[in-house]
């Protein structure tokens, strides 16, 4: 018998319809592979097998009356076993963002993406490692010890959902939800040699994510290839009242048959290709662009200028809603506290000693910029910078469908390599963080390996409200070439 876990979210949801596997067979394959290898990649803060187990049984019994009576199909995650990004609530689940702070809270609510994941029939697993307030790019800041690469277990995942970018690529589910602030789900993808969607701002509700940077943050997802995301991106996506950032926008049906790329442009921003980046992934990313002109696409250089600007930009404004966001962990309302003599001093105990070095780092940073007679010079000025870079991607829209560029300068490096030196891991998201700043989607994908063996991604970004766009053409590249299909050994 064929190990199930290998199988794609399509060829699981094949078999699933056909009656030749269950929903429960699936599950349990999952939590015996989790059983085997978790040891080694430590993708998950919490299990929940028994309310997997559950969900499963009801996806069957859903499945075998759908079987008998025909009717309206169900959607290809019914049955489909995942992880959540533990920075997502699910009622009555631990819910920690990878922090102290929040340790032993469960949520009385669920999130708007994993509720609507789940009414299309999806098994939840389990909640994935994250940096703390998914406030890192490597998950080596989370505060329950990193997770490890499953492609070499001495390299970080990528972050801040490095714990779902593993999970996915070491085969313990078919997919899983992350969330990109400022690059951390394609990062990990990348890092991991999966697929991460990048939402368009406001087309996944953020109602039931915990928040970072408010007007960054946005739900994705990651999974083995494009056409496996696309059933998980529609669960997810659409307008959702409680989130007043959400689009009221339709999220349009896209047809992934064919690999007919003809008349698409594509700009390959001249900014993206850096002193210092790893070579391998410059060539990696100029072949895969060759591969789409293969396909019928044209490709010319075009220009972002002040790409330059995004990481100082970003370095403000993310910390400076960080700050605000954080502020109510004040050890009275959520998780534990740690006593003191008065008030004041419980505060200072709680948020000293429960938060870790970089959560502490950005509130400082934030709280700074954010403070009377700073306020205009640094957050009021980064805004007025963010609407320029904002500007550069409307510009190269009006004569390009997408931009192709290098998900990161680097493939995954070593544990520890950039923890002692916060801006040389910044550094890490230059080629990330302006999709972020103009809240425009974006899509991670293999595209090859570097001479360590370790996953080269690219990156597709679109206009706001593009996504069909970026599946389109994530799809037919990997209808022709193979990269997603290669697994670590474990
Ligand atoms: N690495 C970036 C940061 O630390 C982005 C993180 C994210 O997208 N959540 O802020």
């Amino acid at each position: 018998m064929t190990d199930l876990t290998t199988l794609s979210l399509l060829e699981a949801a094949d078999l699933l319809r056909s009656g030749d596997v269950s929903s429960r067979e699936l599950t349990q394959a999952c939590l015996d592979r989790i059983q085997d290898t978790e040891s080694k990649i430590h993708a998950f803060l919490t299990l929940t097998p028994d309310l997997a187990l559950k969900q499963a049984e009801d996806a069957d019994q859903r499945l075998t009356e759908w079987r008998k009576e025909g009717g309206k199909p169900l959607p290809h995650t019914w049955g489909i076993p995942v992880a959540i990004k533990d920075v997502l609530c699910l009622e009555g689940v631990p819910t920690t963002c990878g922090s102290k702070i929040l340790e032993g809270f469960r949520p009385p609510y669920t999130a708007t993406s994993v509720g609507r994941l789940i009414d299309a029939g999806a098994v939840v697993l389990g909640k994935t490692n994250t940096d703390e307030f998914a406030m890192g790019s490597s998950t080596e800041n989370s505060a329950f010890g990193p997770t490890y690469n499953p492609w070499d277990l001495s390299r970080v995942p990528g972050g801040s959902s490095g714990g779902s970018a593993a999970s996915v690529a070491s085969n313990m589910c078919y997919a899983a939800l992350g969330t990109d602030t400022g690059g951390s789900v394609r990062q990990p993808a990348s890092f991991c040699g999966v697929t991460g969607l990048k939402s368009s701002y406001g087309r996944v509700s953020r109602y039931g994510l915990i928040a970072y940077g408010s007007s960054l943050d946005t739900v994705g997802a990651l999974a083995h290839s494009a056409a496996d995301l696309l059933p998980i991106f529609h669960a997810i996506a659409g307008h959702d009242p409680l989130d007043s950032t959400s689009m009221p926008d339709p999220v349009p049906a896209v047809d992934l048959d064919g690999t007919d790329l003809a008349g698409l442009r594509i700009g390959v921003p001249k900014e993206y290709f850096i002193e210092g980046m790893q070579h391998e992934v410059e060539i990696a990313v100029q072949e895969a662009v060759r591969v789409l002109e293969t396909l019928g696409a044209v490709a010319c250089e075009i220009s972002l200028p002040h790409t330059d600007l995004a990481l100082p930009v970003y370095y403000i404004i993310a910390p400076a809603e960080a700050s605000a966001n954080l502020a109510r962990y004040d050890a009275v309302r959520y998780g534990p506290r740690l006593e003191a003599e008065d008030l004041r001093e419980q505060y200072f105990a709680t948020r000293g000693g429960l938060f870790g070095q970089e959560v502490k780092r950005r509130i400082m940073l934030g709280t700074y910029a954010l403070s009377a007679g700073y306020y205009d010079a640094y957050y009021g000025q980064a805004q007025k910078v963010r609407t320029l870079i904002k500007g550069d991607f409307e510009a190269a829209f009006k004569d390009v469908d997408l931009i192709a560029c290098p998900v990161a300068p680097t493939t995954a490096f070593r544990l520890g390599e950039h923890s002692e030196d916060p801006l040389s891991m910044y550094l890490e998201d230059v080629f990330t963080l302006p999709a972020n700043l103009a809240g425009v989607p974006g899509i991670a994908f293999p595209v090859g390996f570097d001479s360590d063996h370790l996953p080269i991604g690219m990156q597709l970004n679109a206009p706001h409200l593009g996504e069909a766009v970026l599946f389109q053409a994530a799809s037919a590249y990997q209808e022709v070439t193979s990269w997603h299909k290669e697994r670590p050994s474990l």
